[in-house]
């Protein structure tokens, strides 16, 4: 590509005359040109510089920004999510690295990357904050369109996979004298693949709504023990086939409030990845440790393991480790995603350890609302 006559004009006027003009030049000029909005404030927040495209992005004019506060153009969410900026930047005195909703100035709302950094004196006292924005509004659009879209289509999929389904229990409870053998292992195949496609298409709805911030919470009075043994029943076939020994380390009265659909989801995900990643013979152990506060829920098998250098992976959309991706065609790598999405959302945590054909233990701490 030719350089453009302005682009030219700029690498002239950054011909050094000393080293330390050169320095001061380039980083100026990197800056008032630069496409992100970035800003320098002093120690309490108030705008000392902005380059041209926070005019840009915001709408504000230099003279408009100078001795504001970013506020200026933000305080549109939640006064805990300020909080913990300032917890990062000021109190830990560490960069903070988010995603904010903003307005400009003609009042349109818009979605920003946003980077902020302290800078310190030589006494390591913060002089100066340098915030960094970028306008992913346009990306944030799209990539909301695609999960609508992903959304849609699952919620059309529900239906036709349904009638599917029926017809072919019917068809295998009928137990048909006319269908051969042969037929009934083609049948049985409907319904296999069919219950792995209901499987992706519920975990698609729930990516969707995890993502459109539509996942719906409905607390209710449950026995948690009831719920793991749904989900040992739900397996009891491949748990036989494997011949794998089950440890269950729960009490039969674990009543807590939690939504049961979500409880379900957590528990089955934990204990089917337990079971589907464990070699024949092999052992997988379920616990409950319940007090007033929390509980706590550990899956654990002595299992396939996650090598130790995916294991920072493990929990983003589409991640399959590298060992079980040759054994095990069939999953999707999007219910550990769920997982720690619903069970941040409920205000827990998840956490495990896992070692290379040692097995893994993935932990669940809920809190316990009355
Ligand atoms: P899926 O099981 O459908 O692939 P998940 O999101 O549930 O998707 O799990 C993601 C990946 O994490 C799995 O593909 C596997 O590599 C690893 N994993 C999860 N649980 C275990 C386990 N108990 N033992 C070994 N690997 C596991």
């Amino acid at each position: 590509m030719q350089p453009s006559q302005s682009n030219t004009s700029m690498i002239n006027t950054l011909k050094p005359n000393s080293e330390s003009d050169f320095d001061i030049g380039i980083f100026q000029l990197a800056v008032e040109n630069a496409s992100d909005h970035i800003i320098i404030t002093d120690d309490a927040s108030r705008i000392l510089y902005a380059n041209p495209a926070a005019e840009k992005i915001t709408g504000y004019s230099q003279t408009e920004m100078i001795g504001q506060t970013p506020a200026l153009w933000g305080k549109q969410m939640e006064k805990k999510f300020y909080q913990k900026l300032w917890q990062t930047i000021k109190k830990e005195k560490k960069a903070y690295h988010g995603t904010f909703i903003n307005q400009r100035k003609s009042g349109e709302r818009y979605y920003a990357q946003v980077d902020i950094a302290p800078i310190f004196d030589k006494n390591k006292k913060i002089k100066y904050y340098v915030g960094i924005e970028r306008d992913i509004t346009e990306q944030f659009e799209l990539d909301k369109m695609k999960t609508e879209f992903i959304s849609l289509a699952s919620h059309q999929l529900r239906a036709p996979l349904a009638i599917i389904k029926w017809h072919a229990s019917a068809l295998m409870q009928s137990k048909n004298k006319n269908f051969d053998q042969n037929q009934n292992k083609y049948i049985n195949e409907i319904y296999q693949g069919n219950q792995r496609m209901i499987e992706l298409v519920n975990a698609l709805l729930y990516v969707s709504r995890i993502e459109l911030g539509k996942l719906i919470i409905k607390p209710k009075k449950i026995n948690l023990s009831d719920i793991i043994r749904t989900c040992l029943d739900g397996l009891e076939p491949t748990i036989k086939a494997k011949k794998l020994k089950i440890k269950k380390e729960f009490s039969n009265n674990l009543n807590i409030k939690i939504d049961p659909d979500l409880m379900h989801y957590i528990i089955d995900n934990l204990v089917s990845n337990a079971v589907k990643y464990t070699q024949a013979n092999g052992r997988v152990r379920v616990k409950v440790e319940k007090n007033k506060l929390k509980v706590i829920i550990s899956v654990a098998d002595n299992g396939m393991g996650i090598p130790k250098s995916q294991q920072n992976k493990i929990f983003s959309k589409l991640f399959r480790a590298d060992n079980v991706v040759s054994k095990d065609a069939d999953g999707t790598g999007l219910g550990l995603y769920i997982v720690k999405s619903i069970v941040e959302l409920i205000g827990g945590q998840i956490s495990f350890k896992s070692a290379i054909n040692k097995g893994s233990e993935f932990r669940v701490y809920l809190p316990l609302s009355k």
